[in-house]
Parts: structure tokens; sequence; C-alpha cells
């Protein structure tokens, strides 16, 4: 539903071009979350920019609406100005956008979609990815839409600012051979591309049956005692992940590993409490204590739309089972 998209590397790369583009690196600070892949924050940072950690909400581990309105209200004292908020759609479901949109605009601060596990979700009946200045999208083989390979994609309405970022990508050109800004290589390979453009037919069917094996996961954990992902009203979660939480969380990945059934965690370490930025990088008012909280409960369950039903049937059978 946007009229630009750039093709680009990977995911990381689409996140720092969209900083870079807007011209967003040395001397800015920008907000996002400590609950992600690490590639948004080393985004962040590979632009140039300061990455400011906020925490989450504890029910569906999108960043704190209220404490991005905050931060932007009243900054951190010692952070160089926020310029650019970078919540993150994780596991597929929509942030708190209503909220988000409003303070970023309100304090002239741009809000960058991070959508690299939210291909084809939906806030109140926008597609996701279109509600902010800017989206990124990772095409890496295990996202929603994935390639053979690595690749991303970013998209936007502002012309100038796809322009800007399709000359960045490949060496600061916008005509052959000269240079007229600083560059990089971040093409999309042209390969990749052309089994994108087949998958992404599928993408709407694929994300059906994810929805589909989610909710015959929820079925099966009913009564349980685990704490089944919660949906956000108004929004259509496309399941990139099916994230379980419970306080004994080792023991129920344990219990249905002896049933053959693979689970993982996402993340097992928050990146503020990564070797590489503990003690280094700013954290917001709320110390991210939810967000630490989250990475010693949460676990996933298997989620990919090629389960067959009797792969989902075992899955659930072991869940009754707990
Ligand atoms: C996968 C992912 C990225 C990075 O994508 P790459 O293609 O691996 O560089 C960024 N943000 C989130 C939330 C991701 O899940």
């Amino acid at each position: 539903g946007l009229p630009r998209a750039v093709g680009c590397a990977n995911g990381t790369d689409a996140l720092m071009l969209i900083l870079r583009g807007m011209g967003i690196g040395p001397g800015c600070t920008v907000a996002t979350v400590s609950h992600t892949a690490v590639a948004t924050v080393a985004a962040i940072e590979m632009a140039g920019a300061t990455p400011l950690l906020l925490d989450i909400d504890p029910e569906t581990y999108t960043m704190d609406a209220d404490e991005l309105a905050a931060v932007l209200e009243e900054p951190p004292p010692g952070l160089r100005p926020i310029r650019a908020a970078i919540p993150v759609h994780i596991y597929g479901q929509a942030c708190d956008l209503g909220p988000m949109l409003e303070a970023c605009r309100a304090a002239d601060v741009r809000l960058i979609e991070d959508c690299a596990q939210a291909h084809g979700a939906a806030w109140q009946g926008q597609r996701l990815g279109t509600l902010g200045d800017a989206a990124a999208f990772s095409l890496y083989p295990t996202k929603n839409l994935g390639a053979l390979g690595d690749g991303g994609i970013l998209a936007t309405a502002d012309a100038e600012l796809a322009d800007r970022i399709a000359a960045i990508r490949q060496y600061g050109w916008k005509r052959r051979y000269i240079s007229d800004m600083q560059g990089v290589n971040s093409r999309l390979d042209e390969i990749q591309a052309a089994i994108l453009r087949v998958k992404l037919q599928h993408l709407d069917a694929q994300n059906a049956r994810r929805q589909q094996i989610a909710a015959a996961y929820d079925a099966a954990i009913a009564g349980t005692g685990l704490t089944a992902p919660v949906r956000r009203p108004g929004c259509e979660h496309v399941f990139h992940l099916y994230v379980l939480r419970h306080p004994e969380r080792d023991a129920i990945m344990a219990a249905l590993k002896a049933q053959g059934i693979g689970t993982g965690i996402h993340y097992p370490v928050p990146v503020h409490e990564q070797p590489a930025y503990e003690g280094r990088v700013a954290l917001g008012p709320a110390d991210c204590d939810e967000t630490s909280r989250a990475a010693r409960e949460v676990f996933s369950l298997p989620m990919y739309p090629e389960l067959t039903d009797e792969q989902v049937e075992r899955v659930c059978t072991a869940l009754r089972a707990l």
C-alpha cells in the first residue's frame, strides 16, 4: 500500500539506511526496546546514533507506549536529542501505535516501524509498515516472507526519502559512477528478489495458516496455567512466533523436549544484558525490568506454515498433558 520500497541486503541494513536517509546519526539518540533481535540496536549504532532502550508492556511484549511518551516529553538527562523511535512489532503483532504516533508527532520525532517479524500484519485495518514515517522488513529465510538467503526491504510514503536511500544503498549514486553522497553497498540480490516476488503471492495464505496453528495451540493450553499470546484488540497478529509464558519455563521446555518437541526462547538475553551492551547502553526510566522478567519466562512453540495437521496435533497432545 505504499508508493515506494527499496530493496537492500538485509533487515539490519534496512533500518540503518532509513536512519541515514533521515539524517539521523552521530549526535542523535534513537529510542527502541531491549526486547528485540539485537539487530534493531546494531542498526542504530551502525548509523552512528545512540540507542535508548525502553521497557515493554508485559502482556504484548511490545514497547511501553507510556514510557516512550514520557522520555519524549522529558528526555533522560545526559542524552543527545531523541530524533527517532523504532518500535518493534515483535512476534508478528502491532505495537500500541495510536499513542506512539501521537507522542512522536507532538515531539517532532520520526517513527520507524521495525516490521522484521510482522509482514502482512495489521493495526486497526491498516497494514503494518504504512503507519510510521518508514518501515524496515527483514527477508531472512525464517521470517514470514523469507528469501533463500539474506535480504531486506524498506518502505515509505516519502518519495524524497526513498530516493535518498536508494542512492545511499549503492555507493551514493544517483547517476552511474557519480557519488553524490556517502553511500554503502547494500543491494538486494536479484536472485533473491526473483524468489521473493513469487513467495510474496503466498504471504497472506501462509499467515492464515500460522493463525490456524495459533488457534489450535490456544485451545490446547487452555487450563494448563500457561499464558497464551495476548491479541491486541483491532489488530491482526501474523504469528511469526507463538510465544508462551510461565515462571517454570525451563521445566516445561524439558517436558516437551522429552516428547520430541522443539522449543525456542525469543530472546534469552535482552540487549541491555548482552556482553557488548551491558553498562554501556542508555536505559529509560523503567530500567527494562519487565524485559528482564519476560526473558526469564517466555518460550516459543514450533510455528511455520509448513507444519502438518498431524504435527500440530502432536504438539497439542503434549501441551494438554502438561
Ligand atoms: C530479523 C530481525 C531484524 C534483522 O534482520 P536481518 O535480516 O537479520 O538483518 C531486525 N529486527 C527484528 C525484530 C528482527 O526479527
